[in-house]
């Protein structure tokens, strides 16, 4: 609270602090050195994070790396796919997405996203034949419809890997988000649920993915027998896959760790603080949050609406200024200046396709972070803000 009595605008950019126990791991790191995944014999925190996150999503193998992008990466590398195979990803993502699949040497077909920020399943029914695997991103926390995917590609026999690095935490029909396609893939940079600054994770239970993947990451010599239960897919790829390197070291595991016993509360958090301000906007006739699916069970720290009935670009702009002046920053997604999830913005591709449902959704889709340490009071004053500053420009 400020003097006066007001809150004032609550910063969303701050992170919340690391639990202490990560502290007393971390100075005995510090002490022996012991920072390499695979120089202690067993238990060493990498290890032991992989086995604790497979438990908790309920998947048989886990495998950690240095980011989500990372972990996209060797997904499709340890699909073993043509170079130049064809991947569906949702047009709604962002840049790291094509770039893990450019990467990989393989070719993105963008499939088109509704206003509910969700594939449309009439084209991703239509580009799938091309396709030889699908990258579903649950952009924002948002799952489109999972039951239909993995329906269309199980009878087509097209692998289906998760990009779930802001998801950890949604349920899909009862089904942890991660463990529905044959991958699943997390992030802990520092703006997703578990902050590490930067790493990630992959889950699968498919042994030959697991064992490929891990030799992939640099588990070079006989490193691979550190990942239990995968000895004979392991023994026979060694020395058959290229070593790309992209481990996890035992510091972020040690920041990591002590944070997953917190990710319960904080999806609990982030989804009454996202209701909360949600009923506020969709009030508002100038503003509208989407409904999530049916079979969706979410665990946000953003909010998205869209900005309905007759704005223009300009006013779209207004607003954003409206709402800055009073402290919140509201991002239009097709508005701001070269962002990086505006599909247009990725050059890289080469000639980006016409996607005129995606274009219309992201020149009206707003983003704010709603982080879930944010009080009730907090919550409050940016959803009057956002509507107060809907209504300024648009009264
Ligand atoms: C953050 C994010 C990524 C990239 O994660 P990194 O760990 O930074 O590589 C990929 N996809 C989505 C949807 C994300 O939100």
């Amino acid at each position: 609270m400020a003097p006066d009595g007001q809150t004032l605008a609550p910063n969303v950019y701050d992170a919340e602090p690391i639990p202490a126990a990560a502290r007393a791991e971390i100075d005995r790191m510090l002490s022996s050195g012991d920072l390499f995944r695979y120089t202690a014999p067993a238990d060493a925190p990498v290890a032991l994070l992989e086995q604790e996150f497979a438990e908790l999503l309920g998947a048989r193998y886990a495998l950690a790396v240095s980011s989500c992008s990372a972990a996209l990466f060797l997904s499709l590398k340890a699909l073993d796919l043509p170079k130049g195979a064809k991947v569906l990803i949702p047009a709604f993502t962002f840049a790291a997405v094509p770039s893990s699949v450019v990467h990989a040497e393989c070719e993105p077909v963008l499939v088109e996203v509704g206003e509910n920020y969700r594939v449309d399943m009439d084209d991703f029914a239509a580009k799938l034949p091309q396709a030889q695997a699908v990258m579903i991103s649950h952009m924002r926390g948002h799952t489109s419809d999972m039951d239909a995917i993995m329906e269309l590609c199980d009878a087509a026999g097209i692998p289906v890997i998760e990009d779930a690095a802001h998801s950890l935490g949604t349920v899909w029909n009862g089904r942890n988000i991660g463990t529905v396609g044959k991958v699943g893939c997390f992030s802990f940079q520092s703006y997703k649920l578990v902050n590490a600054g930067e790493g990630g994770i992959m889950i699968t239970d498919d042994p030959e993915i697991a064992a490929r993947a891990i030799i992939m990451s640099g588990a070079y010599e006989t490193n691979w027998k550190k990942h239990p239960g995968l000895t004979n897919s392991c023994a026979h790829w060694q020395n058959k896959l290229p070593l790309y390197n992209l481990r996890m070291q035992n510091l972020s595991a040690a920041v990591i760790r002590p944070q997953l016993p917190l990710v319960a509360e904080r999806v609990a958090k982030g989804r009454a603080g996202h209701d909360r301000v949600a009923e506020q906007l969709n009030l508002s006739a100038f503003l509208e949050v989407p409904e999530a699916l049916g079979p969706e069970e979410r665990a946000p720290d953003s909010i998205q609406f869209n900005l309905v009935g007759g704005w223009t670009d300009q006013s779209a702009l207004d607003f954003q200024a409206a709402a800055k002046a009073r402290g919140v920053s509201v991002q239009v997604f097709g508005l701001s200046e070269g962002n990086a999830r505006a599909f247009w913005n990725w050059q890289f591709l080469g000639e980006t396709p016409d996607l005129p449902r995606t274009r219309a959704m992201l020149m009206r889709a707003c983003d704010v972070r709603l982080p879930t340490r944010l009080t009730e009071a907090e919550l409050d004053y940016i959803a009057a803000a956002i509507v107060d500053a809907a209504a300024e420009v648009r009264g």
